[in-house]
C-alpha cells in the first residue's frame, strides 16, 4: 500500500495595518526585536500614551452612549470629577498589563489632551459614532520574493486592523450643518455621494506630519484606505466615502510642538497655516519663546489641525493596497534572510531618518546607523543598560550606566 506524505504545514502569515506594517516602515530592525521579538520596550513612552488616549475616548464615548439611551443630558463638557474617574480606570488597566506613564510630566500631559479630546472635541465626534472599535480582516495575495530568501509554503497573507470609529453621517442632516468634522469631511469629497455611507476615523496619538519631508504623511493615508477597503467587505457596512484621521496632540500641543508649528507655518511645510489676521496668526506671530509655556491656540484652529479627511475610492485603494504589499514583500524578504541564516543585523533594514523613533529605541548603542547618524550628537557610542522602575524612586537607571 502506498502512503501518502503528510503536505507541509501551512500557515497564513497575519500582518497588522498599525503594529506590523507602519511599524516596519518606522524601522525595521526595531519592529524585529519589538514585535517579532516581543523584547519589552524599556522606554515605553508612545505605547503608553497611545493606549491611554484611546482608552480614555473608548470609555467617554460608552458612558456618552449609555446616558443618550436612557434619554438624558449626555454631551460633554463633563465634570472633573467624571473625568478623573475615566482617567484613572484606564490608568488602572493599563498598570494591570505592565504599562505606566514614564513620568509625571507625561501622564500630566495625558490628562490634559485627554480632556481636550472629550470636552472640547467630543460635543461634536460623539453624536456622529455608529460603532467603536471595529475588527477588521481580509486576505490577499502574498508578493513573490527573490527566490534565495523564500521560505514559507504560502500564496495568501492575511490583513488585520481595528477602526477607532465608524461614523454614519447624513450629510444634509441639518442638525450636523455646524459639526467641524461633518464640514472637514464634506470639504474633502470631489462631488457628494447620492447614498447613505460610512466614514472611518481613526486616532492617532502624534501631531500632524508635515506634508513634505517625511513619509508618514503619506503612509497614514494608506492604512485608512486599505482600513476603507477592508471595511466596505464586511456584510454589515454601508459604502465608505472617506476617512478621517484625528491628530491628537495637536489638541493640546506641548512648547516643542508650540514651536515646531511655527516652524512649519514659516516654512510653508504644513498643509495648515493659520487663517491670515486670525487670533490663531497673532498668537504664533507673537509668542516670545523664552516663555516657560506655550498658550493654548484658539480651539477651532487645534481642531483643524487634528483633523485630516480623505475621500476613500477605488483608485485611492488600489494604490494603498499595491504600497502596503510592497511592504510586505520587504518584509517577508527580511524574515527570509533571517530564516536562511542571516545574522539578524543584516537581514533587517534599518531606518535612521527620524530622530524622535532613534530615541526611544532600546538598539540606539549598538545600531550602526544610530552612531552614524546621531551618536556624534548625543554622545551615546557604547551600550548601556535600559531603565528600571521602582516603587520607591519611580523612572530611574541603572547604576551601572
Ligand atoms: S536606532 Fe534607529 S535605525 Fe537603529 S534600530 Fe533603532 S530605530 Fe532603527
Amino acid at each position: 500500500m502506498k502512503l501518502s506524505v503528510r503536505p507541509k504545514v501551512y500557515s497564513l502569515p497575519s500582518y497588522s495595518l498599525t503594529g506590523d506594517l507602519l511599524g516596519y516602515l518606522r524601522c525595521g530592525l526595531q519592529y524585529r526585536y519589538t514585535r517579532i521579538g516581543k523584547l519589552p520596550s524599556s522606554r515605553p513612552v508612545q505605547l503608553w500614551f497611545g493606549e491611554f488616549i484611546h482608552g480614555v475616548l473608548e470609555e467617554a464615548f460608552r458612558r456618552y452612549q449609555e446616558r443618550f439611551k436612557k434619554g438624558e443630558h449626555a454631551l460633554p463638557p463633563w465634570a472633573a470629577d467624571e473625568l478623573n474617574s475615566i482617567f484613572e480606570l484606564i490608568k488602572k488597566r493599563l498598570s494591570a498589563r505592565g504599562l505606566v506613564p514614564w513620568d509625571d510630566d507625561l501622564e500630566r500631559l495625558g490628562d490634559l489632551r485627554a480632556t481636550a479630546a472629550i470636552q472640547e472635541m467630543g460635543p461634536h465626534l460623539f453624536p456622529l459614532i455608529h460603532r467603536a472599535e471595529v475588527r477588521l480582516y481580509g486576505a490577499r495575495a502574498l508578493p513573490s520574493i527573490d527566490k534565495s530568501w523564500e521560505f514559507r509554503e504560502a500564496d495568501r497573507y492575511e490583513m488585520v486592523g481595528v477602526i477607532d470609529v465608524v461614523t454614519h453621517v447624513e450629510l444634509q442632516d441639518p442638525k450636523h450643518q455646524d459639526n467641524p468634522i461633518v464640514r472637514a469631511v464634506l470639504a474633502s469629497l470631489p462631488k457628494m455621494p447620492v447614498e447613505n455611507f460610512e466614514v472611518i476615523i481613526d486616532y492617532k496619538g502624534m501631531r500632524r506630519p508635515p506634508v513634505s519631508g517625511g513619509s508618514y504623511w503619506a503612509q497614514y493615508a494608506w492604512q485608512l484606505q486599505t482600513y476603507g477597503e477592508l471595511r466596505r467587505r464586511q456584510p454589515d457596512a454601508l459604502p465608505v466615502a472617506a476617512g478621517v484621521l484625528v491628530y491628537l496632540n495637536e489638541l493640546y500641543p506641548t512648547k516643542t510642538d508650540f514651536e515646531t508649528i511655527r516652524r512649519e507655518v514659516k516654512r510653508g511645510k504644513t498643509d495648515i497655516p493659520p487663517k491670515l489676521g486670525s487670533e490663531a496668526e497673532a498668537i504664533l506671530k507673537s509668542w516670545p519663546s523664552k516663555e516657560k509655556e506655550a498658550p493654548l491656540l484658539p480651539f477651532d484652529y487645534r481642531l483643524q489641525r487634528s483633523l485630516r479627511a480623505l475621500p476613500i475610492n477605488d483608485e485611492s485603494i488600489a494604490d494603498a493596497l499595491n504600497a502596503f504589499d510592497e511592504v510586505v514583500k520587504r518584509i517577508e524578504t527580511c524574515k527570509g534572510k533571517e530564516a536562511k541564516g542571516l545574522p539578524v543585523m543584516d537581514a533587517w533594514e534599518r531606518n535612521a531618518s527620524d530622530e524622535n523613533t532613534c530615541t526611544v529605541c532600546d538598539s540606539r548603542t549598538y545600531c550602526p546607523d544610530f552612531q552614524k547618524t546621531f551618536g556624534r550628537k548625543t554622545g551615546e557610542t557604547h551600550p548601556k543598560l535600559p531603565g528600571f522602575k521602582s516603587k520607591e524612586e519611580g523612572w530611574g537607571h541603572s547604576s551601572r550606566d
